[in-house]
């Protein structure tokens, strides 16, 4: 899909107190919802505005702005997938030889940063000589290296004399390798990104105003000169960062840190350009940039489109319930009541966990409060509308149902059979089982086709997948509505098949299994995890165990051993590990270094000799594979791009490795084990 070209439109107004005054205007004739990018149609409808501009010779000033709530989002990414480097030589080369022109007009110009000024909409505002920020923009970012390149249109040489190198390396490396953080005004402006942060109501005005004025001299912008004093210590900061980060998995970060070094070192400005171009050329082709545009494009456009949702009417929430208001259901209890805001019952057993379960609740809402973004009022009846019960009767008229008890099948089937007791015929019975068998919870109901499986993922609030897990006989308005209810939530719901593990866990153990044997093997736990994390994974499987805990993996392994016996083993390591009473693998107060119990209760089989890293990551890989393999084959998921989604949100696996299956067909595993890639095998029927 390409998107619509950003024409660059120039109208000319007649200040009575500055002169001639040109306006730039960057719009693509699309909503908000289609943001302005600069493809190479893009550019040329810049240039001939500034062949324009360049034969005026009464212009006093320029005054560049977006369209409603967007200044501009950057390149078009659809024009990176399968770029070369002839492309992005090309690509780069057009953005500086545009932006340069725009800088060097002899009147003061002005980006009127209207909205999201993301990755080369910032790069062509740098190209400004002033830049006003409405308080309303959404989002300010260069996002160029959480996609595995560099900003290339001239970002790492003009930020760094703007803002300082600690501030140019917060923006370009820090905040895209925290998971792509976004800025709000307030910050962009402390920063000194921008020069003057304008109330939105007033914004068009005072940004012309704040123009006139720099065009009569009657306005004047001050700025700190940024001085070296810490640079080294900051650029050992982000180096270490991307260590952290992304184990030395893709170069990206480490390039944008040279890049601002040289710059920051007073390196001759038409070099570094020469510098970026050189460098897009090499990164935007390679695996880690491309897995990224793929990653980019199903987590943020794909998956919006609710893949697999029937086209039929969903049912509306007017009350939700929820039943078992432990970890999972304080949390899931939260989100319902603050995004559906209609009334809530939570149900447990126990009038503790309820308790606690109010704090959860009540603390969340307090919190917004805090933060500006509920007034206390509203908090107040929101906080009125829960009930808290150790009873059923009050679930009776809730549109939908969650229960978050614990995971045990009969304990699920049973609660659900009196649930049914007091709501209506048309309920949406929702359960959040990590494993178990949908289908079998609804075996005994009176209207199994209301029931649906809705898998969030802990921590709740910060991961974004939803696992719709679709049973033989869930309706289509049961699944219209979990879908309806993922978007409600602001959740990526991707839909999958009732079985054991879903998509993420499944693929999740087949890998943390082949890790678990390497003990066996004689291997470490350090020396796995850092196996792994050189994939670029944040964290290595026994790091990832200590914090969602080893009873919870095992309890999951004999769930999937039970359902397939050849391909998920209990294993022993695992079994002794989870039964002592110790939080987790790592005594993290001494370091990364295991318990001493922990160590001691791993078994070495007699004679075995160390995986090197290599056949750790090998083995996990082909395990991963082969399951990936499987899944498509038997309808888990309907597309490999599925199983992606699920990995990229539900468990935070990198961008650059594009998921898992991308990964896979990236580096020939694919090919080598089953002669075809995974991605593309679509449509298998779901
Ligand atoms: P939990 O032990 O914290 O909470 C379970 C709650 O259910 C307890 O408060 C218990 O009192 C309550 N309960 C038991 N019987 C009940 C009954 N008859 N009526 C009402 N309440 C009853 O467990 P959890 O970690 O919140 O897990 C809940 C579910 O969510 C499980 O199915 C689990 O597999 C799933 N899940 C957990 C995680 C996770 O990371 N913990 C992630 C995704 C899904």
């Amino acid at each position: 899909m390409s998107e619509a070209t950003t024409e660059f439109k120039l109208t000319y107004y007649e200040s009575p107190r500055a002169g001639r005054l040109a306006l730039l205007t960057m719009d693509n004739g699309e909503d908000h919802r289609r943001p302005n990018t600069f493809s190479r149609e893009a550019l040329a409808s810049l240039e001939g505005a500034l062949d324009e501009l360049e034969t005026q010779e009464d212009v006093k000033g320029l005054m560049l702005v977006g369209k409603p709530h967007v200044f501009a989002a950057g390149a078009d990414m659809n024009s990176f997938w399968g770029a070369d480097e002839a492309f992005a030589r090309g690509a780069s080369q057009a953005g500086h030889g545009a932006f340069s022109r725009l800088a060097a007009l002899p009147y003061p110009t002005l980006a009127a940063i209207n909205g999201a000024c993301v990755g080369g909409g910032l790069e062509i505002a740098l190209h400004c000589d002033y830049r006003s920020l409405s308080s309303a923009a959404a989002a300010i970012a260069s996002s160029e290296v959480f996609l595995s390149i560099i900003p290339a249109w001239g970002g790492t040489q003009l930020l760094p004399p703007l803002v300082g190198a600690p501030g140019a390396l917060r923006v370009i490396v820090h905040n895209a390798l925290a998971n792509n953080r976004m800025m709000k005004p307030p910050e962009a402006v402390e920063l000194g990104l921008a020069d003057r942060l304008i109330p939105a109501v007033d914004f068009f005005d005072d940004s012309v105003a704040l123009l006139e004025g720099l065009v009569t001299g009657e306005e004047t912008i001050e700025r700190a000169e940024p001085s070296d004093v810490g640079l080294d210590d900051a650029l050992a900061d982000a180096r270490r960062a991307a260590d952290d980060r992304t184990h030395g998995a893709t170069p990206a970060p480490y390039v944008a840190i040279d890049l601002i070094e040289f710059a920051a070192r007073g390196g001759d400005l038409a070099e570094g350009r020469a510098r970026e171009v050189a460098a897009l050329a090499d990164l935007l082709p390679s695996r880690q940039a491309q897995a990224s545009v793929y990653s980019f494009d199903i987590t943020q456009r794909r998956v919006r489109k609710q893949p697999g949702k029937p086209d039929t009417p969903a049912r509306p929430m007017t009350k939700v319930g929820v039943v078992g208001a432990g970890l999972m259901g304080a949390q899931l209890g939260a989100l319902l009541l603050g995004r559906t805001e209609a009334p809530l019952v939570m149900k447990d057993i126990d009038e503790e966990v309820l308790e606690q379960a109010r704090a959860t609740i009540e603390g969340e809402l307090d919190k917004r409060v805090e933060r500006g973004r509920l007034n206390p009022a509203r908090a107040g009846f929101l906080k009125s509308i829960v009930t808290y019960t150790l009873d059923y009767e009050p679930l009776a008229g809730a549109d939908l149902v969650l229960e978050a008890v614990v995971e045990v099948a009969d304990v699920k089937r049973k609660i659900l059979a009196e649930v049914e007791q007091v709501v209506d015929a048309g309920t949406i019975l929702a359960t959040n089982t990590s494993a178990l068998s949908v289908a079998a919870m609804a075996g005994g109901l009176a209207h199994p086709e209301r029931v649906v499986g809705l898998h969030f993922f802990h921590p709740v609030a910060v991961l974004p997948l939803l696992e719709v897990v679709r049973a033989e006989g869930t309706n289509d308005t049961t699944l219209s509505t979990a879908f309806e209810v993922g978007k409600q939530l602001r959740k990526s719901a991707v839909l999958c098949a009732d079985t054991p593990g879903f998509i993420v866990n499944r693929l999740l153990l087949r890998f943390t299994g082949a890790c678990v044997a390497a003990l066996r093997h004689g291997n470490d736990f350090a020396e796995i995890d850092d196996a792994v994390k050189a994939l670029g994974m944040p964290m290595g499987p026994f790091e990832l165990l200590g914090f969602s805990g080893v009873e919870v993996a095992l309890r999951t392994a004999k769930a999937l051993h039970d359902a397939y016996p050849d391909r998920f083993e209990v294993d022993e390591n695992l079994r002794r590990i989870a039964e002592l009473d110790v939080p987790g693998i790592y005594d993290w107060s001494q370091g990364r270094v295991p318990f001493d119990e922990v160590r001691e209760a791993v078994h070495v089989e007699g004679g075995a000799t160390p995986w090197t890293a290599d056949e750790i990551r090998e083995a996990g890989l082909q395990a991963v594979a082969e399951e990936a393999r499987i899944m498509l084959d038997e309808g888990t998921v309907a597309d490999a791009r599925d199983i992606d989604t699920g990995m990229l949100l539900g468990v935070g696996w990198p961008f650059f490795n594009g998921g898992i299956c991308m990964y896979l067909d990236q580096t020939g595993v694919s090919q080598r084990l089953f002669g075809e890639r995974l991605v593309g095998l679509e449509d298998r029927g779901l």
